[in-house]
């Protein structure tokens, strides 16, 4: 298995000039920075159902009867709706090793929420649409870390998409590997921390779930469970008051180890965390510091102090 996480990307995102007006929409982001980690790979859709470039702009139309359907702009009655949906079931069938995919907004092929839908006599309608392309990828694969170009720019959803990326990728390659029970406990073990710090409900709920593991005869169907319970909770971005939640609770580890000042100083870091005056980035140096001093063997292994390559400087700029 590749050692990079695989993500699909609509082909307009990484430069290419595939748009319908001959231009694309490349995200220096992704391109200049995450594509040093990831592998990308790349799909046009309306390109794939073989329209060329440029070509006449294509709209989603809501019918009378509800249905929706993708037609061309200036053409109502000329409807692609059927090709694309052949294109998108036999493409997305092939991709379930993908840890990702970052799609392009507003767009009727690859739009993930608010496409405009127009009514049969091309009256603007409701921006409540989704791309027919990226409305099948949701479909089939409802545990897949999907994001658009526009919210990547939240530094909050960009960095809760790149946590899940990596957390699904490496979910994918150990199913890969070839799963044991040994291999999920140990990867459900890792994870412990960075679930609290997303949603404490979820955290407590996939527990008991995992201490079923037993029981399961086909390891296989577990872990097509578990996927989806842990990449739900990932979903939720971790709030500033989850993340402190869990570092009061890594700085319970060195309680013994550190004295009165150095306690006080780390609470208030801490503290100061909580309240917004200093980034998350500010307490977890002091713990990986103070894990270096004095190591622990649960904390040396939890994912939650590294869950993506550090050099994408996400930290600096979440919370
Ligand atoms: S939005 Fe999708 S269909 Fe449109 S140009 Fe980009 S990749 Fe192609």
């Amino acid at each position: 298995m590749n050692t990079q996480p695989v993500i699909g990307i609509s082909g307009c995102l990484t430069g290419s000039a595939v748009r319908f007006d001959g231009g694309h929409k490349r995200m220096g982001f992704v391109m200049d920075a995450l594509s040093q980690w990831v592998t990308f790979k790349p799909v046009c859709p309306e390109m794939a159902i073989g329209l060329p470039v440029p070509r006449p702009a294509l709209r989603l139309v809501q019918t009378s009867e509800g249905d929706i359907r993708m037609r061309f702009s200036h053409a109502p009655h000329d409807d692609v709706t059927q090709k694309m949906a052949t294109f998108a079931d036999s493409y997305i069938s092939q991709q379930s090793h993908l840890s990702g995919f970052i799609v392009c907004a507003k767009s009727p092929s690859c739009g993930m929420e608010r496409v405009r839908l127009y009514d049969d006599k091309g009256n603007r309608g409701r921006k409540e649409g989704v791309g027919l392309f990226t409305g099948a990828l949701l479909e089939k694969f409802p545990w897949l870390p999907v994001e658009e170009d526009g919210r990547l720019h939240d530094p909050v959803l960009r960095e809760n998409f790149v946590e899940r990326v990596f957390a699904l990728h490496e979910l994918n390659t150990l199913r890969a590997n070839g799963l044991t029970r040994r291999a999920l406990l140990d990867f459900h073990s890792r994870y412990k921390l960075q679930l609290l710090a997303h949603h404490q409900p979820g955290y407590r709920e996939i527990g008991p779930f995992v201490a079923s593991l037993h029981q399961w005869e086909d390891l296989d169907a577990f872990f097509v469970e578990y996927r989806e319970k842990l990449m739900t909770i990932l979903k939720n971005p971790a709030s500033r008051k989850n993340h402190t939640n869990v570092l009061m609770h890594i700085q319970g580890y060195f309680r013994k180890q550190l004295n009165t000042r150095q306690r006080g100083e780390l609470r208030d870091v801490i503290l100061h965390y909580r309240e917004g005056l200093l980034p998350l980035l500010a307490p977890l140096t002091l713990l990986n510091h103070y894990l270096g001093e004095y190591p622990d063997s649960y904390l040396l292994t939890q994912n939650y102090f590294s869950p993506y390559p550090e050099n994408l400087c996400l930290r600096l700029t979440v919370n």
